[in-house]
């Protein structure tokens, strides 16, 4: 038997066609998971050059 270890919770999970949340251990612990990657990618900033339109008009 395969035990995999939870990536959200770090419990133990067996491996088995029937955790249909592998390697999660439960559908909450997965949507948590992609909570985060969305969380994460919420996180970057973006690249935006800074405005120097009104320095130039101001010299
Ligand atoms: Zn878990």
């Amino acid at each position: 038997m395969t035990v995999v270890v939870c990536p959200t919770c770090g419990v133990d999970v067996e491996w088995k066609p029937e955790n249909r949340f592998r390697p999660f251990c439960s559908e909450r612990c997965k949507n948590v998971d992609l909570g985060a990657w969305a969380t994460e990618r919420y996180a970057i900033p973006e690249a935006t050059p800074p405005d120097d339109q009104e320095d130039t008009e101001t010299l």
